[in-house]
């Protein structure tokens, strides 16, 4: 397949970036929100390599907000998706949650992914990206990375989300994420015992870092979510959202 000029720029797509735990799913979520309080024809999906950790057809927040998501494995799956859905009503808004994962270790598919977001974005559609902008290792994901160094998405489109780091005592931002398990395969879907969000400080480039010997802030510490769990309106937000969200596709 033949590489996209690089000059392109794409039209309306927003891209929500960062490290793991820093409110990209909450984001996604919320554009879901606002979809069907616009009253907005709009389909989510996410990549199957995050079902084991969440569940198939699910976008959860770390703060345990979700919304229904469509699965897939590439960008090919997306458009027929799209196509099917279309032949019942028009989708102005397209969401994808996860978005590291297409085109891992595939150049043909990262190609055809953008080539499919160009076609989107001239049909006149909103684009919704979220995902991570790097890997443990503090490298950009190729998709990512083809989106965000080669100027395809506005700058003023790319929304970068910082968590807390998770570090005890540390007041700093987490910008990267960190594997604080042993094993060198890029692609290990997992949670708070696999991954932390850190600040650079606290990264372990080169490995100087021994994680077994940091002291790690407790979940309620980084994100307050135990204060939330227990608030009625909360609770009851999350749930008319869930059913709401439940009724627009019927999966
Ligand atoms: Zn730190």
């Amino acid at each position: 397949m033949d590489k996209i000029q690089t000059n392109i720029i794409i039209g309306e797509i927003t891209l929500y970036t960062g490290p793991m735990y820093a409110g990209k799913s909450n984001q996604v979520v919320e554009v879901v929100e606002a979809c069907i309080k616009n009253n907005e024809n709009f389909i989510c999906f996410k990549h199957t390599f995050d079902d084991n950790r969440f569940g198939k057809n699910e976008v959860v927040s770390r703060t345990g907000k979700k919304t229904i998501a469509t699965s897939v494995a590439n960008y090919k799956n997306i458009k027929t998706e799209v196509e099917k859905n279309e032949k019942i009503k028009t989708i102005k808004t397209i969401i994808i949650d996860e978005l590291q994962f297409f085109g891992i270790d595939n150049k043909e598919e990262v190609e055809g992914f953008i080539k499919m977001l160009q076609n989107f974005s001239k049909q006149g559609k909103k684009i919704i990206l979220a995902g991570l902008d790097k890997d443990f290792k503090n490298e950009y994901f190729p998709l990512t990375k083809r989106l965000i160094e080669d100027g395809l998405i506005q700058n003023e489109n790319i929304k970068y989300l910082k968590a807390t780091c998770s570090v005890k005592n540390c007041c700093e931002n987490g910008t990267c994420t960190a594997r604080i398990i042993e094993n060198k395969e890029l692609i290990d879907v997992g949670n708070g015992t696999k991954y932390k969000a850190v600040c650079h400080k606290h990264h372990n480039y080169n490995e100087k870092i021994n994680y077994n010997e940091i002291e790690w802030k407790n979940e309620d510490e980084i994100s307050g979510t135990k204060n939330k769990k227990k608030d009625k309106n909360w609770q009851n937000r999350v749930k008319k959202r869930n059913s709401y969200c439940c009724g627009m596709f019927k999966l």
